[in-house]
Formats: C-alpha cells, sequence, structure tokens
C-alpha cells in the first residue's frame, strides 16, 4: 500500500474545499487497513476515514494526520431465506450496489438511487430519501474496532440507526472503520413510490412502477434539484442537504407556528415530516432571506435546493462556514430554531484540538 504526503483533499470531496492530507492511504484490503492504523499509531497520528467525500467540509488547513480511503471493493450475492443478500466492499460507489440491486430485480434500495458517496459511507449516518433508508435493509456491518483492533460483525440493533444517525457518528464516533456492509433485499419486491415527488412522476401511470422505473424516476427529480452530480453543474458542488430538518417538541413547535404567524405564514405541512414531528429546513432557510440562487463571495445557495450550500467556483471551506453560520443565526433570531448541520466538518479546531465533528 502507498503512503502518500501532502495530498490535496478538495478534489476528494464533492464541495472541492479544504486543504490537504498530511498522509494518505488507499487500503484495498482488510490487513492493509489495520497497516494503516498502525503506522498512524506509531507516529501518534490523527486518523480521519473518507469515504466518497460527499458529506463533508473540509477545512482549509486540511488534516494533520493521516487520511485512509478505504477502498476494499467488491459486491457479493447470495440467496437467504427467500431474501437476496448483497455484501458489499466498503470502498464500492453506493449507486453501483442500487444499480446491481435494481437489475436483478431485488427492491429495498430503489429510492436511494442517485445519492453520491461509498458503501461504507451508508450506515454512517443512515441515508435515506423519498421514503426509504439503508437501516431498512442492512443486515450488518463488519468493522474494524480501533479499541482492541478485532474486527467485528454488528447486527442492525447494533447500529443504533435513527434519522441521519448511528453509532457511527454519535456515541460511538471515531471508533469502528468500517470495511464491509451487508443488505438484505426482496426479490421481486415492489418499488416503493410513497413519496409526493415520485408519485408526481407516476400519475396516470395504470400499473405499478418497475424497480428500474422508480430508480430513473428518483434519478430524474434528484436531477431537478441538483441532488444528482453531474460533473459540469456547478449547483452540484455541493455536500448535499446543509441542515437537517429540526425535530421539534410541542411547544417549540407551537412557539415556531406562532412566530410564523405573527409575520403572515403558515408553517407548511408535509406528511413525511409530520409523522416524526420534523419541520422542513427548507421553508426555514427560504423565509429567513435566503433564497435560492443566493450568493456570498465565492459561495452561495444552490438555484435548484434552498439546503445545499455550493461552492460557486474557488471557494474556501471559510466562507461556507461564514455562510453557515449566517443562516444559522437569522433562522434562530426569526423562528426561534436553530439548525443543526448535516456534512460532517474535518480538522477544524475544538478545545486545541484539530477533530472532525
Ligand atoms: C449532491 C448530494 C446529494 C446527497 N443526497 C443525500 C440524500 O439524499 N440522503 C442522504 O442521506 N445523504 C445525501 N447526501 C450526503 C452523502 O452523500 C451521504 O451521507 C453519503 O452516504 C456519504 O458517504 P461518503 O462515502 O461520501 O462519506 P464521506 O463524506 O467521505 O464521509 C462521511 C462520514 O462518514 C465517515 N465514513 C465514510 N466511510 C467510512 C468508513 N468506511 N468507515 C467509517 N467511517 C466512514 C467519515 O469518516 C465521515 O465521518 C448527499 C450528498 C451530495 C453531495
Amino acid at each position: 500500500m502507498l503512503l502518500l504526503e501532502n495530498v490535496p483533499l478538495a478534489p476528494l470531496t464533492t464541495l472541492r474545499v479544504g486543504g490537504p492530507a498530511r498522509y494518505f492511504a488507499e487500503p484495498r484490503t482488510s490487513p492493509e487497513v489495520a497497516n494503516a492504523v498502525d503506522f498512524a499509531r506509531s507516529r501518534n497520528l490523527p486518523l480521519f476515514v473518507l469515504g466518497g467525500g460527499s458529506n463533508l467540509v473540509v477545512s482549509d488547513a486540511g488534516w494533520p494526520g493521516l487520511v485512509l480511503r478505504v477502498a476494499i471493493g467488491g459486491i457479493e450475492e447470495r440467496s437467504e431465506a427467500g431474501k437476496a443478500v448483497f455484501e458489499a466492499g466498503a470502498g464500492e460507489p453506493w449507486d453501483r450496489l442500487v444499480a446491481r440491486a435494481v437489475s436483478r430485480s431485488c427492491a429495498g434500495v430503489e429510492c436511494l438511487s442517485g445519492i453520491p458517496g461509498s458503501v461504507g459511507g451508508t450506515p454512517v449516518q443512515n441515508v435515506g430519501a423519498y421514503g426509504q433508508e439503508v437501516a431498512e435493509t442492512i443486515a450488518g456491518v463488519q468493522a474494524l474496532d480501533l479499541k482492541d483492533g478485532q474486527v467485528r460483525e454488528l447486527c442492525n440493533e447494533a447500529c443504533e440507526f435513527s434519522y441521519r444517525t448511528s453509532i457511527f457518528n454519535t456515541r460511538e464516533r471515531g471508533r469502528y472503520i468500517i470495511l464491509r456492509v451487508t443488505y438484505t433485499l426482496t426479490p421481486g419486491g415492489a418499488a416503493r413510490v410513497e413519496y409526493a415527488d415520485l408519485k408526481k412522476h407516476f400519475v396516470g401511470w395504470a400499473q405499478q412502477p418497475t424497480l428500474a422505473e422508480a430508480r430513473e424516476a428518483v434519478r430524474q427529480v434528484r436531477a431537478s434539484k441538483a441532488m444528482l452530480i453531474v460533473a459540469e453543474d456547478e449547483d452540484c458542488r455541493s455536500a448535499g442537504s446543509f441542515f437537517k430538518n429540526p425535530v421539534l417538541s410541542s411547544p417549540e413547535y407551537e412557539e415556531l407556528t406562532r412566530r410564523a404567524g405573527a409575520r403572515g405564514l403558515q408553517v407548511p405541512s408535509y406528511p413525511a415530516l409530520e409523522a416524526n414531528r420534523k419541520v422542513s429546513a427548507a421553508w426555514l432557510v427560504e423565509h429567513s432571506g435566503f433564497s435560492k440562487g443566493y450568493r456570498y463571495h465565492n459561495v452561495g445557495i444552490s438555484r435548484k435546493h434552498a439546503l445545499a450550500l455550493v461552492n460557486r467556483g474557488g471557494a474556501t471551506a471559510a466562507e461556507i462556514v461564514e455562510l453557515k453560520d449566517q443562516i444559522q443565526q437569522r433562522v434562530e433570531e426569526i423562528f426561534g430554531v436553530r439548525l443543526q448541520t448535516e456534512p460532517v466538518f474535518v480538522g477544524f479546531e475544538a478545545e486545541g484540538e484539530t477533530v472532525q465533528r
């Protein structure tokens, strides 16, 4: 395994900002991952695990230690108790697995097509879109436990999946390096067409769409919102949704509706969000003076999606953080809601230490 020095990280992320990694390795097997970890430990270097770089803001200073981009590949398929089991290396591009599953007529991930990044990144924030999330199909995660150097098999329950969270980005952040993920899919299952955007796409269809048709519809809807990466489209130069939909308590929701009412606004209701007491972060952002296409120096808000902060060319991480701060502050002033960020911040200072958070 090659160990590189001073490798620029911006080109390895979808937002394309940030400085270099002091050291960089791309392990292709589990023993190579363990070797890279030993190298970092022997030099007391902080370790950051990189996937497809689609959910990151890397600081302008970069990462002072070792960045390890897990490149374990391969997708194995088998049948177990009437289910289709897909086991994939963490370094496989996520959409390759979705395409393979759909081509085998296996249901369960068709609505997650077009989410950029790696297989290994999917359990971390329990990726979800258009009414599906990976927690529904992940049977297990194989991971190197940095506590004791053992390779562990974590079952679905052990991952403690919830909305955009798992143990990997909450209480056990930084403990595991994900090596492989196993998904259990339903052969011959029906496509899930529950989200309004998808239903709209299929209005007037006499028959239930196939998995391939549902996947294609998802990709078209995503493309219309610049949520499908297209190389030449600068509205795609983002980290996806920058803010999570806030989950409010009843008193918080009442306060929000009171503040909105005072401005002559009605908080929109979306059945999919309401079921989880979530409020649309996009609505809050847009009604706080940050409309689609908003520009601040070299960064801005996507022209097609109010939640995507974009690099309009030559941006710095500092500019992204400034715009994020402005949005959070303004939304809080107006609506009393503090928006939480979705991407991982890499190489920013916290309590005197350079960390990911
Ligand atoms: C245009 C666009 C659209 C998006 N749409 C969606 C969407 O619809 N739904 C959604 O949920 N997300 C979405 N995202 C966010 C992102 O694509 C997902 O979170 C994705 O799963 C991140 O995977 P990654 O491999 O790129 O991880 P990275 O961004 O490289 O890393 C993210 C985090 O995961 C950790 N990580 C990655 N790989 C491993 C590993 N092997 N072991 C341990 N930790 C690891 C990293 O350390 C980091 O903490 C979107 C992003 C973009 C740019």
